[in-house]
Formats: C-alpha cells, sequence, structure tokens
C-alpha cells in the first residue's frame, strides 16, 4: 500500500489526505451515513476517508466501505442495502467500468435511492452525458478538483437528497402502513378491541411507545364528561373509573382543545387527535410524546385519523347492534341468546350451576285486561326487582314475553326464595299488582347437552309445573327430556315414513259367534320403518295427533280402507262392512265430513257397509259439537260404533241422543269375563244396556274358546280377537275370507 503523501498544490486541510487503510467492508454504522468507496487507487480511499471521516452531515456521521474494483463493488452493493452514496471511480478494469456499476446499480439492482458521485483521475476524460443523464448521478469530477471541502460540499449535497428520496418513500411506505392498520382495525368487532388498537398504530405510525387514551362521548358533552374506551401506557392514570380526569394541563383540555379546532393538535409533548364522526359519537384521543413529531408522521396520522373515523363510526354502530342481538330492549337485560352463551360458558366450566325459568303466572290475561303498556311496566318492575334482589350473584336475563331465566350457582337458586321474591305486590302506574311465578329448574352438572339443549329442558320442567300447580316449580330429570326428544324425533321419522309409503293397513276380522262367519273387519294402522322395524300404533298414533300429521294420515286411512273394501266386494264378500278408526284430533277437523264424502266418493265404497270407531272419552267431550257432528256422519250413511266401551262413563240419556249404532267391550272386560274374582259383571251390563238401547255389541279382543262362549251364553252375538284372527296383511284378508279357517277353528 502506498506510503500517504501530499500532493502538490493548495492549502492542507483543502487537500485529497491520504490515510492508512481500514478494512475492505465498514461494519454497519448505526445511525451513520454510509459512503461506499470504489477505485482501484488505494490512496484515494485512504485519502477520501481522512478527509471525511470526522465531519458530521444533518446531524450523523460518515462511515465508509471500500472496494477496489467494479465487481468488488458490485458484490458490496449486492449485500449492503442502505448505502447513501458511492464515491465511484469511472476507470477501473476497463476505461468504463465506472459506468457498468452505475447500470448495475440503477437497472438490475434497481436501486434508486443511492446517490452516486463519479470521480475520474484523468482530466480533460468525460464519460457520455447521456450516462450521467441517463443513470441519475448526482456528480462528476475529476480527482484533482475534489479538494477536500468541494469532496465535502459534494457529498453533502448528495446525502441530503438520498434523505429527501427516503423521506418520500417513507411516506409511500407510511401511507401503505395506514392502509394496512386501517384495514386490521376495520376487522376486530369490539369497540374496545378496536380503540385499543388505534392507540397502537397512531404510537407506531409517531414511532414512539404507546401511551394515550382513546374517548368518546355523544356529540356536546364536556370533555370532562367524556368515557374512556382505551387506554394505554402511563396515561392510563388520567383515566378515572372509565372518566376522563379533569383540569387545565392534562388531557381533557388537549382534547377540548382538538375538539373546538375540530383537527389534530400536535405539540411537542403530546398530541390530541380529532376522530370526526358521522353520527353516534364523537371521538378523540390524547398521546403524550417521548419527543415532537417531524412533518412526515404528522402527515400520516392526519390521514390515520381522518380514515379510521369512519370505522369507528361503525363499529359503534356495530355495538347497538351487538345490543339488540344480545339484550333485551324492555328490560336491559341479557335476551336469550345472550344467556345460552353464558350458559355454554358455565357448561364449559363444569360449574354446579343451576338454571331456573321464571314464568309470570297469567301474564297473557293481566296484559289483554290492563293493556300492553300495563304489561310493559309490569315486566319492567318485575326485572328491577330480580336485579336489585339477585344481581351480583347470578346472572339474570329476559328469554321470553313473560319468562325470565336465573342462571348461577346451584346453592343460590333456592326455588322458594324466589318466588319469595314475589311476595310482595308490584307497583304499576300507581297501583298495587300482585303476581306469583312458575319456576322450571335444570341442574347443569346432570346436563351434558349444550346450552339450547339445557334450555329447552328448564322449558320441558316450567310445563310440567305449571300442568301441576301455578306458582309452584319443577325439576328437569333426564328421563323427561329423553322421552320428549324421543318423541320429536320420532315424529319426524313418521312424516317421513308416511311420505314414503311405510304405513298400511292390517284388518283383523270380525265374526258373528253363532255361524262363527266373518262379516266385517276392524282396519288398523301399521308402520314398518325403512329398516323393517314395527312401530305400535299406540306409540305413533298419538305422535301423529300431537303433530297434526293425523289428518293426512286419516285421510289416507279412511280412503284406504274403503278402497280395500271394495277388493273384498269385488272377491264377493257384499255385506262385508269396513271398521275405521278415527282419531278425536281427527274428528274435529272441520273437513273431517269432507274426507270422509271424499273417500266414499273416490272408492265408490256403500256408506252402509262403513263404520268409523270413535273412543268413548272422545264420545264424552263437547256434547253439542260431537251430536251435531255424529248427526252429520250419520247422513252420510256411514255407522257409527263407540270404541273401548265401558272405559268412560257415558250416561245413558247421553248415548241415547249420540244414536251410535254399536257398542265394542272394552278388552279389559273381555279377558276378566273367565277371572274368578272379577267375572262378567261389566261385560253384561253393556250387553244389557245394548239391548235396552236397541244398540249392537261386539266385543273384542277375544283370545280364547271359553271367553267365545260366556259371551255368547251372556246375549253378545258378534266378537273380534285372536281367537278368530290376528290383524290380516291387505293381501292376506280376502285369502283368509275364501278359506275355512274359522270353522276349522271352532
Ligand atoms: P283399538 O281400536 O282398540 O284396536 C284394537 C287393538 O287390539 C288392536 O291393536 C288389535 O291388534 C288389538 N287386538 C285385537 N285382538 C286382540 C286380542 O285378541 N288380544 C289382544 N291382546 N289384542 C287384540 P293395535 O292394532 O295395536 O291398535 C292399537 C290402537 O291403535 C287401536 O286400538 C286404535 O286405538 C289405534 N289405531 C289403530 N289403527 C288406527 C287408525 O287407523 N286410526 C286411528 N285413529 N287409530 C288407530
Ligand atoms: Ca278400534
Ligand atoms: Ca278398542
Amino acid at each position: 500500500m502506498p506510503a500517504p503523501h501530499t500532493p502538490s498544490g493548495d492549502a492542507q486541510d483543502d487537500d485529497l489526505v491520504f490515510a492508512d487503510e481500514t478494512p475492505v467492508v465498514a461494519p454497519h454504522g448505526g445511525g451513520a451515513w454510509r459512503v461506499l468507496i470504489v477505485d482501484d487507487d488505494a490512496d484515494v480511499h485512504s485519502t477520501t476517508t481522512f478527509a471525511l471521516g470526522s465531519l458530521e452531515m444533518h446531524g450523523r456521521p460518515l462511515t465508509f466501505l471500500h472496494a477496489y474494483s467494479a465487481a468488488q463493488g458490485m458484490a458490496v452493493l449486492e449485500r449492503e442495502h442502505d448505502i447513501a452514496v458511492i464515491l465511484l471511480d469511472v476507470v477501473m478494469e476497463q476505461a468504463d467500468a465506472g459506468l457498468h456499476l452505475v447500470r448495475h446499480v440503477r437497472d438490475t439492482l434497481g436501486r434508486h435511492d443511492v446517490r452516486i458521485i463519479l470521480r475520474t483521475g484523468q482530466p480533460g476524460y468525460a464519460p457520455e452525458m447521456d450516462a450521467i443523464r441517463g443513470y441519475d448521478i448526482n456528480d462528476y469530477r475529476t480527482k484533482s478538483e475534489l479538494t477536500r471541502t468541494k469532496l465535502y460540499t459534494s457529498v453533502a449535497a448528495a446525502i441530503r437528497a438520498y434523505q429527501q428520496i427516503h423521506a418520500l418513500e417513507d411516506s409511500r411506505t407510511g401511507l401503505a402502513e395506514v392502509v394496512r392498520a386501517n384495514t386490521e382495525l376495520m376487522a376486530l368487532h369490539s369497540v374496545a378491541e378496536m380503540t385499543l388498537g388505534i392507540l397502537r398504530e397512531v404510537a407506531a405510525l409517531a414511532g414512539q411507545p404507546a401511551d394515550g387514551l382513546l374517548c368518546g362521548c355523544p356529540p356536546g358533552t364536556a370533555a370532562s364528561g367524556w368515557q374512556v374506551l382505551a387506554s394505554c401506557g402511563p396515561a392510563a392514570d388520567f383515566a378515572r373509573d372509565g372518566m376522563l380526569a379533569a383540569g387545565a394541563h392534562g388531557p381533557a383540555a388537549a382534547i377540548a382543545a382538538a375538539l373546538a379546532e375540530r383537527r389534530n393538535l400536535y405539540r411537542d409533548d403530546h398530541l390530541a387527535l380529532y376522530f370526526s364522526g358521522k353520527a353516534h359519537c364523537d371521538f378523540a384521543a390524547w398521546v403524550r410524546l417521548a419527543r415532537p413529531l417531524d412533518e412526515l408522521r404528522r402527515g400520516l396520522i392526519d390521514v390515520f385519523t381522518s380514515s379510521i373515523a369512519v370505522g369507528l363510526d361503525n363499529v359503534a354502530l356495530m355495538t347497538d347492534l351487538h345490543r339488540a342481538a344480545f339484550y333485551d330492549a324492555l328490560t336491559g337485560l341479557p335476551n336469550r341468546t345472550r344467556l345460552i352463551e353464558l350458559v355454554d360458558d358455565s357448561l364449559q366450566t363444569g360449574a354446579d350451576a343451576t338454571l331456573c325459568l321464571v314464568d309470570i303466572d297469567q301474564f297473557a290475561e293481566t296484559n289483554d285486561a290492563l293493556g300492553h303498556q300495563f304489561g310493559d311496566a309490569l315486566l319492567g318492575a318485575v326485572a328491577q326487582r330480580l336485579r336489585l334482589q339477585l344481581d351480583g350473584r347470578l346472572a339474570l336475563a329476559r328469554i321470553g314475553g313473560d319468562t325470565f331465566c336465573l342462571l348461577g350457582q346451584a346453592d343460590l337458586i333456592e326455588p322458594a326464595a324466589i318466588q319469595g321474591l314475589f311476595a310482595a305486590p308490584f307497583s304499576i302506574e300507581g297501583q298495587d299488582v300482585q303476581v306469583s311465578a312458575t319456576l322450571g329448574l335444570v341442574r347443569l352438572r346432570e346436563h351434558d347437552a349444550n346450552a339450547a339443549d339445557a334450555l329447552k329442558d328448564a322449558d320441558i320442567a316450567l310445563k310440567r309445573a305449571k300442568s301441576l300447580r301455578r306458582g309452584g316449580h319443577f325439576y328437569f330429570s333426564r328421563g323427561m327430556g329423553v322421552e320428549i326428544r324421543e318423541r320429536v324425533r320420532l315424529m319426524h321419522d313418521l312424516r317421513g315414513g308416511f311420505a314414503r309409503g311405510e304405513l298400511f293397513l292390517a284388518y283383523q276380522p270380525q265374526v258373528e259367534l253363532a255361524a262363527r262367519r266373518a262379516f266385517g273387519a276392524e282396519a288398523l294402522l301399521r308402520w314398518r320403518t325403512e329398516d323393517g322395524r314395527f312401530v305400535p300404533p299406540d306409540r305413533f298414533i298419538p305422535i301423529a295427533e300431537y303433530s297434526g300429521l293425523i289428518i293426512d294420515i286419516g285421510a289416507w286411512v279412511l280412503r284406504e280402507a274403503c278402497a280395500e273394501l271394495m277388493r273384498v266386494r269385488a272377491a264377493g264378500h257384499l255385506d262385508f262392512t269396513m271398521s275405521i278408526n278415527v282419531s278425536q284430533v281427527q274428528f274435529r277437523h272441520p273437513h273431517f265430513i269432507d274426507m270422509l264424502r271424499q273417500a266414499l266418493s273416490d272408492t265408490g265404497a256403500p256408506p252402509e257397509r262403513v263404520e268409523l270407531e270413535i273412543t268413548e272419552s272422545m264420545a264424552m267431550e263437547e256434547p253439542d259439537l260431537l251430536i251435531e257432528r255424529l248427526a252429520e256422519i250419520k247422513r252420510t250413511g256411514v255407522s257409527i260404533a263407540i270404541d273401548d266401551f265401558g272405559t268412560g262413563f257415558s250416561s245413558l240419556s247421553y248415548l241415547q241422543r249420540l244414536r251410535v249404532d254399536r257398542l265394542k267391550i272394552d278388552r279389559a272386560f273381555v279377558t276378566e269375563i273367565t277371572d274368578a274374582a272379577r267375572g262378567s259383571s261389566i261385560a253384561e251390563m253393556i250387553i244389557e244396556l245394548g239391548r235396552n238401547l236397541g244398540l249392537s255389541i261386539i266385543a273384542e279382543g277375544v283370545e280364547d274358546e271359553r271367553q267365545a262362549q260366556i259371551l255368547q251364553t251372556l246375549g253378545c252375538p258378534l266378537a273380534q280377537g285372536y281367537l278368530f284372527a290376528r290383524p290380516l296383511a291387505p293381501e292376506a284378508l280376502i285369502e283368509w275370507l275364501g278359506s275355512d279357517a274359522l270353522t276349522r277353528a271352532a
């Protein structure tokens, strides 16, 4: 390496001074401007570092990186990214090696920020002007031109340019940052999350630790009355009980000023941000600053606040929606949806909690009698009393018109105590109103299902409680739920099964005891499910009735039984009667007569060969309607039998008014005629009754020959039962009628 020497010419301090060498690549200088020297003359490296090494530019020192060829220079540039200035020799390996490097930096590496000062040893050698223009070169000098002062001026100008380029770039990435922050904040759904997020983003844009608070208030409120929505860092101290502490020098004063001017105010030690919302609420933030903000950061924060204001507005709106979605407007209590969340939480923690529905007795009547306004006031009063007495210990919700719900530790939910809360009257519009409540309870610990199911179970318990006694309570037990859920499932299956044609009729022959001859049959509904299982009618018919499905099923039964009657007739049995069961629900249906007529006319079945069986219990209800209905039926020519006779308590006179045609002695009384203790008294009485009223009598459930004998002796001419035939599949009935099965059995 050549020894330092002093070239002839200018004054010492204004000369190129050569000092001893430093390593090829300088370590990254924190906060320093990095200058890369690319020159194949080592002397140039040392003189440059010597000339500039101790100087500061724009408040920051310089550090140097060294490359001794264009190739080395490229390698350094590929590795190092924050080089501010390249001092570049034009002539190195080749006469234009430096210009190649320039092209590489700009075109290949795409580095446009780095400033380039070209130097050449040969005075008079000028690179093409094109290169200088086209490649954004800051300065072009001969080495001898570059005295210390000139070198300094030139590098300082380049660094200033580099700084400006970066400021622009920063603001561009800063804006991108604002956009990102905005989008991220918009994804947050609660005011709490979003407001805290805003404080953090402002701090990030300010490049300082987060230390501030954000508050909101309805327009027109004094700044001291503002609610603090979020705070972070030491500034949290300014919030007292969620409110912004007043005071001339605290955040309150600064926020008041920002509000008055409706803009962001930047001070050396703090900033006050104003978010101009469209509706709802105004928002403002106060952020403490460790150091003043430069122009760029202020601009970014301005952009951020104006764009986020819209988002805050949306979140405020969303909060309103959230309230509407989870809270009851009348009482302000959590609603059903919210309660389900609470119950789910409780189920998850496995706490020993109880859910208690509180239903106000006779609320509908009160509401009807005294008006909705009164009803609302009563609900409000009940809510308030429950809240005053129970809040804090129990969660409280209103989940339906007059149904409240309590949730809490099992030992805190004491039915008598809860009902005790209704002992004192409620004062509504100056009137004392006395109400009671019925409770349905579920112990969640005994429950492995989800919250919605738990609530359903509580409802089942409540219904049971109501059916037992108003003002009482009932705890749900697992059995109740299983049974009801099972029924719901069965109802669903039945609906599908009926649609898929899984229902069919079986026919049980009815016989004359004396002649042992079949004169008719009872149509009995059967359900064979997809997997070949039979569900007994005693099980599915109540469900069909309960669900209303029986209307469609019943209409189908009528038509199908009539159609079978026609097939039997076609096989030659013209005096054959078809007996069809009709359920109460079906019978009461306003279109029942139409359905009956339709079945008769669709199939051509003769009405006098069709009999309807109605149960005795049904015959006892609503006598006037029944009498009218039966008269209508009789006008179609169809006859009527009372099924299960003897199990109800029909009065004689009533039976007469009903004008039925036949009584069916219930199987229970048939069974007991061979029983020594009970004997045949009831069967006898029914037979006697029938004879007196001029009604036909048939005994059902005859299982053995002795029963048949006794019945015949007692004067019962007709019977039905396993002794003669089981209910037969449709295809088997006609065959059975044509056979001598009966006479062989006798
Ligand atoms: P039900 O009308 O009293 O029908 C008589 C029931 O006794 C039938 O039961 C029949 O199979 C059974 N049975 C007949 N003979 C004997 C016997 O000798 N011993 C014994 N132990 N039982 C005998 P099933 O078919 O299970 O029907 C049960 C109930 O379902 C019927 O009682 C009826 O109330 C109802 N049901 C059946 N089909 C229909 C229908 O199409 N519509 C309506 N609404 N209800 C129906
Ligand atoms: Ca029957
Ligand atoms: Ca019966």
